[in-house]
């Protein structure tokens, strides 16, 4: 076992208690990784100490809710820019849980075993006396409160449930989940009878709020064993309640170009990001880049298509995501990738304005994550190939093109200058002549200079408005060469996958 520094503000808050005649033991999640020589991420403890006698001996803390937890601030003594809040509870047992969800009532307990008593598993379940004393590891073994056979089970790598399976889950639906994000995380195996429990109660999971579910899904899409929780999630049909969707793409057969269903295909890329460590936001847009295609399917055998498959799969994910309650810019960003990831690119076949186009349309912040989207895409079907030269090239011009102009801040003349010129008001014209302008120097950056420029706009600012505007429209829709659903040659020969 390796020796964990217990940090001082930490070993700080359970002596103050413990000056003041309380209990202290630290628990959760902190003893549960000192044992497993995990560097623990927070430190919580319990004490009998009732909510207004923490709130006395820490007067800079803060009444967090209604379960008798106090946030305790506590100041780095090394570091005084460091501020961390320690989470105080005070032994509390639950009342029973009508509705699933929310325990009826919360009762204060007496000692510190009632209080783990009311925890979810076993290794959750363990505590240790806050003592600022440097303790060797055995010592600190020693002296575990372990009323349920946590240690056991950590040596075990087991994942089981605190006394009756089938109780605890039908208190907290919850819980079914966080057994598999506790598998996840640890790589454990969810012991016999409490998984035959989570069988059974996995239909109950629907109760529960979206944004508890999203926190524990965001969880195991963040563990370098993700794909292992989703087939965890599937066996105990718990996947249904989270991504019925995704579910649409299990025994779906692909086309020449795949070994892999869509489901299978989709998990292998989703484990590539994992690996690689990628961010939430690429791992999520591996996992659901073909959850439109489904409902995409074309015919059957080698020569199934997937036409719009990206277009439809941007709005499946975002009914997914919203759903789950994800912060919109969250949302924006997946679905935008899922979008944009069957971008074509060959060597010779797309020109700098093409490449231009491309840039303005994936925006350049992202496309570093759509390039890794498109890697696991690659890695998730079963052709191990290196990065290939096609998308290297591509690294290149984009290299090449980033620093022309762009958008129409990046025009040699702005909306004043265009106001000026053709005499009008600030409207939606302005905007149209900009956007005009905006396309013949993706064409050809060299036309950025302002006395082109304004003889250009000379000339477009005698068009009509229905002209204009829709000059301007038609310019935002230009297809290129790199727009999917095209030309039906290059649709047959690529975007079939
Ligand atoms: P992590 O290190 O990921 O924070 P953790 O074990 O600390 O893991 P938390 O969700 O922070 O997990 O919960 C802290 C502790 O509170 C758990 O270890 C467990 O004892 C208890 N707990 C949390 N949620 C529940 C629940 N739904 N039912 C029963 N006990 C729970
Ligand atoms: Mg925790």
């Amino acid at each position: 076992m390796m020796k964990i520094e217990i940090p001082n503000e930490a070993a700080g808050v359970g002596k103050a208690l413990q000056e003041a005649g309380f209990e202290a033991y630290f628990v959760g999640g902190c003893v549960r990784d000192i044992i497993l020589g995990r560097i623990p991420k927070d430190w919580d403890i319990a004490t009998n100490a009732l909510p207004e006698d923490i709130l006395k001996i820490f007067p800079d803390s803060v009444y967090e809710n209604d379960f008798g937890t106090v946030g305790v601030k506590m100041v780095d003594k090394e570091n005084e820019s460091i501020t961390r809040i320690v989470e105080v509870t005070t032994y509390r047992i639950e009342g029973k849980y009508t509705d699933k969800r929310h325990p009826d009532a919360v009762k204060f307990a007496k000692t510190i075993e009632e209080d783990l008593s009311r925890r979810d598993f076993t290794i959750n379940a363990l505590a240790l006396k806050c003592d600022t004393e440097a303790r060797t590891p055995s010592k600190i073994i020693k002296e575990l409160v372990d009323p349920f056979g946590g240690q056991d089970d950590l040596k075990k790598n087991s994942i089981r449930a605190v006394g009756n399976p089938e109780e605890r889950f039908s208190e907290d639906a919850l819980r079914l989940m966080r057994a598999v994000r506790f598998a996840t995380e640890l790589d454990f195996s969810i012991e016999l009878n409490t998984r035959r429990a989570i069988e059974k109660y996995s239909h109950e999971l629907v109760l529960i709020a979206k944004e508890r579910i999203r926190d524990e899904f965001v969880k195991i899409m963040m563990s370098p064993n993700a794909t292992k929780g989703i087939l965890l999630l599937e066996e105990l049909n718990l996947l249904a309640s989270i991504l019925p969707e995704f579910r649409e793409g299990i025994g779906v057969a692909q086309n020449h170009h795949h070994i892999y269903t869509v489901f299978e295909h989709s998990i292998r890329s989703l484990d590539y990001t994992a690996k690689k460590n990628y961010s939430l936001e690429v791992r999520m847009a591996a996992l659901l880049h073909d959850v439109g295609k489904p409902r995409a399917k074309e015919g059957a055998g080698v020569d199934t298509t997937f036409y719009q498959h990206e277009y439809i799969g941007a709005k499946v994910a975002f009914k997914i995501l919203d759903r789950l309650r994800f912060p919109k810019e969250f949302v924006d960003k997946v679905t935008h990738l899922i979008r944009r990831h069957m971008f074509y690119y060959n060597v010779g076949e797309i020109s700098e304005a093409g490449v231009r186009r491309f840039l303005v349309r994936v925006g350049p912040e992202n496309i570093d994550d759509l390039l890794k989207v498109r890697e696991a895409d690659r890695m998730g079907s079963g052709v191990k190939k290196a990065v290939p030269y096609k998308l290297r090239h591509l690294l290149f011009m984009i290299e090449k093109v980033k620093k022309d102009p762009l958008s129409p801040k990046m025009l040699k003349v702005n909306g004043e200058d265009i106001m000026e010129l053709l005499s009008i008001v600030p409207g939606p014209r302005v905007g149209w002549v900009l956007s005009s302008l905006l396309e013949e120097v993706l064409d050809d950056p060299t036309k950025n200079e302002k006395e082109y420029l304004l003889e250009r706009a000379r000339e477009i600012g005698i068009l009509s408005d229905d002209v204009l505007k829709e000059a301007a429209l038609r310019a935002r829709e230009k297809k290129d060469e790199f727009e999917a659903g095209t030309n039906e040659e290059i649709k047959k020969k690529y975007y079939v996958t």
